[in-house]
Formats: C-alpha cells, structure tokens, sequence
C-alpha cells in the first residue's frame, strides 16, 4: 500500500517486476497521470474514469444503495439490471459523491516543528489542525479545491491532501443481481468466484467543468485521463498494480490488540449479525418487497459478518498473536538502553487490559442500538423535539415536526416492522447475556422486572406499544403535534429504551473507552515509530487511512492451505456450475445461458474463454472495493472486488505467500455491458488497447 508520492523509490523493483510506464506516469501533479483516472467512490469505495465523457466503473456492492434508491417493484434493477439508452436515462442520486486527488504533499516537517515531547494527543491534534488550517488555505488561494492535512504513521507524519468532489453522479447500467451479485453471500470472501460485481455511472460537471450539485444544464464530465481497457487478455505470471483508497489496516496492533480483536470484537459481531443475519435473510427468500427494502442493509451486514469468521480462522492459523509476542520480545531486546521505547509494551499491555470492558459495551452498543433493529434508533432521532417541547418556539417546533417527518417517510420505505421485531427479538438475548453492571442499559432490566427474564416477551411488548414502529399512528401524532403528544411520545418505551442505552454510552462507555483510546494512540505512535527504526530489514507502509494507495505484484494462484491450490481464473463454464434456479444467490438469468450456450462471446473471450474473475497478489482492503487493476502498460484489465478466505487475516497480518484480492475480468465488464445489457455504445465510448496482440503465455504453475 505506497503511496504514490513516493514511488520514485520502487520504481526500479517495478520496473523489474513488469511495469512498462514511469513512476510519473502513475503519479504526477504536473502532467495528466493515471492517478487523475482514479477516485473515491461516495466515501468508501474506488472508481476509475473509463471514457472522455466522465463514464466511471466501480464495483456492483458499491454501487448498490444507489441502485435499490432507483428501484421499485415495477422497475427493479437489481433483479433486472439497468442500461441507459440515452444520456437523458441516465439516473441522478442525491448525496453520492465522487472525489479525485489533485496531489499529496508531506507537511510533516512543517507539523513536527511544533510538536514538542510534552504534549498529550489531544493537543498534538489540535496543534496539528491548527497549522493544517494555515497549510490548507495556503494550498487553495485561488482554487475551488477542497484539501486536509491528514495524520498518516499513527501521527508520526502528516500529507496534505488537495482534492475535487463531484456531486452530480449518475446511474448508467448495472447487471442484474443474477451476475452482479452471483454467488451472493455464499461465495463472498471466497474463490473460486464468478461475480460480475461491477456498475457504471457518469459524472456530471457544470457547463464550465468543475463540480456542481446536480441540475438539468449540467454535462458530462470532461476528465483529465480516462483509461485505456486492454483487449488483451490477463495471463498467469502478468504484472499487475492496483491503486484506490484502502480503508483501514491495522498492522502496528501489538499482541494485545490482536487479542482483544480474537476475544472481544470479532465473536460479539460475528454473534450479533448472525442473529440479525438469519431473520432478515428468510424475509428476503420469502417476499420480493422486503427483498428490496433490505437489499444493502443485508449486504453490508453479511460481509463484516462473514469477513470477521475468516479472520478469526486466519489469524489462529497464522499464529498471529505468537508472532506478534516475538516481533516484541525482539523489540524489548534491541531497544535496551534506549528510554524512549522502555515503556511501550507494558503500558499497551495495561492499556488493552483497562479497555476491554469498555470495548466490549461498545460493540454491542454499534451491533444492538447502531446495526440492530431500527426502533431504537429511530426512535432516538426524535429527542430534540421531545426533550424540547417545553422550550422550543412554535416556529422551531413546527421546523422540526416537518424535517422529522421528512425522516421518517424515507425510513419506513425501507422498513418492515415484522423483520425490525425479529430483529429485536433475536439479538435481544446476547445482549443481556454479554451486557455488564456498571455498563448496561438500565432500561433493559426491565426484562427481568416486568417479563420474568423472557426476553421474546419484552420485544413482543416493546413493538406492541411503540408509536414509532406504526407509521399510520406516528404520522398522525406528527400531524397533530402539540406537547401532550410530545409528552406520550416522551413516555414511548422504544425512546425510554433508547434514551437509556445513549445515555449509558454517552456518560460511562464512550468518555472512558475514548480516554483510553487516546493513550493508546499515544503510545501506538511511539511503538510504530520504534518498530520502523529498530527493524530496518523490514519493509514498512503507512497503515491504510483511505487515501490513495498502490500495491503491486502479479496474476497469480495461491495454494492457501494443505493440499489446496486456487488456479488465477474462473469462467462462465464457472456460472454454469454453479447455477441453481431454486437458490436466489445462485440463479442465472436466462439470456447469460442463452449466450453461454450459443457461445456467443464477441470480442470478449481470453484464449477461447469467457473469463470472469481473476486473482493477484495486491494488498487490498476494504475501500479498494473498485479499484482498477493495470497491467505494465497501466491499462485496465480488472476491477477489485474481494480477497479469499485465507486473506480476510490481511488487515492485520499480510502473508505475501496466501493472500490474494480477486478482480472481475474487464472483458467479461465488457461482455455484460454490451452482449447481455445491450450496451454496445458505452463500448463504444472507451478506448480499447491490444485487440490484435499475440497472446502471451507466461508458464507458471498455477495457470491454466
Ligand atoms: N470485498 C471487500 C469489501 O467489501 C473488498 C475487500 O475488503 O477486499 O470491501
């Protein structure tokens, strides 16, 4: 994970690597370079610009919310796909924002100037604002840029980071969920894998080319660059780089941390979305509507969920926290007689200690009130009007019961008071089973007082007499607001509920886990530095903080486990396999077998097959969801979308030798945007390389 300021140094092992382009070619803030063709994805994923008209690609999952936003029973694109015939079809969506780096620039010297030995976190983040604020507006005079100073190394060094944000993003196509999403949760952070998990937007700019909210006069986006798709083909043993924004890693956890992450929060949201997990997933099979209502919630929900199993697995298997132990006792043996780092690991030992307590309240609070069932939360969003309604103006009052109302017309498209109580229901037991004086939600004592322990008995009555789990009898208090109805929602048990577990958070869990994150920063910083210095022979990175990123390596299997080997391609043949018409996560939709079976590949078949995913050894994480795969060249031959099993360890320990990430197959992008979504004109407007090249067999292993 390099960042791309800095590639001047490995240019050379790149190059030897494969890479055909210069590091300034990747990078650079004079000329157009590939970094201009690469964005973040509405705050949390990577897209890559693919045509002169601001055409983008990302993956399928992260464009899912924008795509259930656009659907209806009627017109639903994630069952049927969609496909834009016209620019006029393309589809708008509120709040989705593109945003592209200008450039990167290291301030540290500028930073830790001003930091002195004394100081605590909090008031080297606020020193750090304060000179970031005077970088920053030094770095804009004359712009219409946005840009931040941003801590990287655990604070130990500082980039200031100069960016564009597009906010007009449009909907252009996406497959059905029957390619989009093939696999489903079955196969997600799995290989062999046969997602076509890719769709396509556009970005609109104003009529001068710069970002503008969205409105009719707009067009589209005239890029800096926009990637060339190699025709090619990937093979076996290829060079490939990925570059996208990488979430976060966490590769300076001591052992300490790694334990808490195997004792505490990995097995409490493992246990509290697998209870949500079942319930909303039977929904799902059993009723279109609710299928469409819980779409992304569900995926989001199921991926942590599935992603924590494998790294539990993978961190046991790799001895993780053993070797962790190691790296420190060697530490503690070569940092002897140095005082700066005598400390570090008792105090990180006593901290992880002090906090897990609190970490442990803190999960179920995130899994129960923030990921659980929505009554809670909801219910919450309500407090300024209720708490307020003794002193509020009329004015104010009025203002608040129309934005609420607002709210809750958007919250109950998506809600389904049935699955919300299951829910409940199902989580509901965990959480008092875990749950620990002095940091427990008073009000859920009220199980045992009033329900005899009997938890199915609370949640029956608790959605029973909510007002908010009624919209007909919420709209209508709405409509009549006054304070006698404030007062009875006051009293509502989903508020009481709610207001309890804020309320226990707010005052003894966040404020003491907070505290103790602090110095636990504090001493991380300290500890990632002396790692840095005292283990020269080692390859260091900054941890991943969503900022721009490259990782480079090849095409490639992996044998993951004994008597295991995982080949670098899947095919449609893959699909086919695999199809099942009785299980949603595996059916195919007819016109793919058609096209399967008449093989009827156009352009887009590698060596006589249709190829739909592909392996390679880059470090990705989550974030990197998106990303472009280059070859040598730096044209597209991939989009990231997962890791394997055996990678999902990677946040924190990365093993060169087992982890790989998983792209879809440009061609195989290529081949559903145009032979199964009729697409042949968004075709049109990318620039194909390499049609006509002889292939290029490259005799590995692991290859077909
Ligand atoms: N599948 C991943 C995600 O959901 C990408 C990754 O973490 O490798 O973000």
């Amino acid at each position: 994970m390099w960042l791309p300021t800095l590639l001047k140094a490995i240019e050379g092992d790149m190059r030897t690597e494969g890479l055909q382009i210069s590091a300034e070619e990747i990078y650079s803030i004079n000329n157009g370079s590939l970094k201009d063709a690469v964005a973040l994805f509405n705050g949390g994923c990577t897209a890559e610009v693919v045509s002169t008209q601001g055409l983008i690609l990302t993956n399928h999952h992260c464009g899912r919310s924008a795509i259930q936003a656009n659907s209806t029973l009627e017109h639903n694109y994630l069952r049927e796909g969609f496909m834009a015939a016209t620019l006029a079809d393309e589809l708008p969506n509120a709040g989705l924002s593109v945003t592209f780096i200008v450039r990167m620039e290291d301030v540290s010297d500028r930073i830790n100037a001003l930091l002195t030995e004394g100081m605590d976190e909090k008031e080297r983040y606020a020193v750090a604002r304060r000179e970031g604020a005077v970088i920053t507006a030094e770095a804009l005079a004359g712009t219409k840029f946005d840009a931040v100073v941003r801590p990287f190394n655990h604070g130990n060094s500082w980039f200031l980071i100069v960016s564009e944000t597009f906010r007009d993003i449009r909907l252009v196509a996406a497959p059905p969920e029957g390619i989009g999403e093939f696999g489903g949760n079955a196969d997600n952070w799995m290989w062999p894998r046969q997602t076509g998990d890719f769709s396509v937007f556009r970005i609109y700019a104003s009529p001068e080319n710069t970002p503008a909210e969205h409105a009719a006069e707009n067009k589209p986006f005239l890029p800096r660059r926009s990637l060339a798709i190699d025709m090619g083909g990937v093979r076996a043993g290829d060079f490939a780089m990925i570059y996208g924004f990488p979430g976060t890693t966490y590769y300076y956890l001591p052992s300490y941390g790694v334990e808490q992450v195997i004792d505490v929060t990995d097995p409490l949201r493992i246990a509290l979305r697998g209870a949500s997990l079942n319930v909303i997933t039977a929904a799902m099979n059993a009723d279109e509507a609710t299928k469409l209502q819980y779409y992304s919630k569900r995926g989001s929900i199921a991926n942590g969920w599935k992603k924590w199993q494998g790294e539990l697995q993978g961190l046991k298997a790799l001895g993780t926290v053993a070797r962790k132990q190691a790296e420190e006792a060697e530490f503690l043996r070569r940092a002897s007689g140095m005082p700066e780092y005598a400390s570090v690991l008792p105090t990180l030992e006593k901290l992880y200690a002090e906090q897990k307590p609190y970490a442990q309240a803190r999960e179920l609070y995130n899994e129960f009130i923030y990921n659980g069932a929505y009554l809670p939360r909801f219910a919450s969003g309500f407090s300024r009007l209720i708490e307020g309604r003794d002193t509020l103006s009329k004015a104010v009052a009025d203002a608040e019961v129309k934005r609420l109302r607002a709210i809750a017309s958007a919250h109950f498209k998506n809600y389904n008071v049935t699955v919300d109580h299951d829910v409940f229901a199902e989580q509901l037991p965990i959480v008092l089973q875990y749950q620990k004086d002095p940091l427990a939600t008073p009000e859920l004592q009220t199980v045992q007082t009033r329900f005899s322990g009997n938890a199915q008995r609370y949640a029956d009555d608790l959605f029973a007499r909510s007002v908010f789990a009624d919209s007909s009898e919420l709209f209508q208090l709405l409509d009549h607001y006054s304070k006698k109805n404030a007062r009875k929602l006051a009293q509502d048990p989903a508020y009481l509920l709610a207001t309890s577990a804020n309320s226990t958070y707010d005052s003894k869990v966040r404020p003491r886990y907070n505290a103790i994150s602090d110095s636990l920063d504090a001493t991380i910083r300290i500890w990632s530095k002396g790692t840095i210095t005292l283990f020269p022979e080692k390859t260091w990175w900054p941890d991943a903080n969503l900022t721009l990123r490259l990782s480079y390596g090849k095409v490639e299997g992996t044998f993951p486990r004994d008597g295991l080997a995982y080949l670098p391609f899947t095919t449609l043949a893959g699909v086919m396999e695999k199809y099942d018409p009785t299980d949603p996560e595996f059916n195919v939709p007819q016109k793919l077998i058609d096209l399967y079976n008449a093989e009827d590949f156009g352009p887009y078949a590698t060596d006589g097959e249709m190829r739909t995913c592909f392996l390679s050894s880059l470090h990705t994480t989550g974030g990197n969801s998106g990303s472009p795969v280059f070859n040598g060249k730096g044209e597209l031959i991939g989009i990231n979308f997962d890791r394997t099993w055996e990678s999902t360890m990677s946040d924190i320990q990365f093993d060169p030798a087992i982890c790989r990430n998983i792209s879809v197959d440009i061609k195989y992008v290529l081949f559903v945007i145009d032979k199964y979504l009729g697409g042949k004109h968004l075709v049109d407007e990318m620039e194909l390389a390499g049609m006509d090249e002889a292939p290029h067999v490259i005799d590995l292993p692991l290859h077909h």
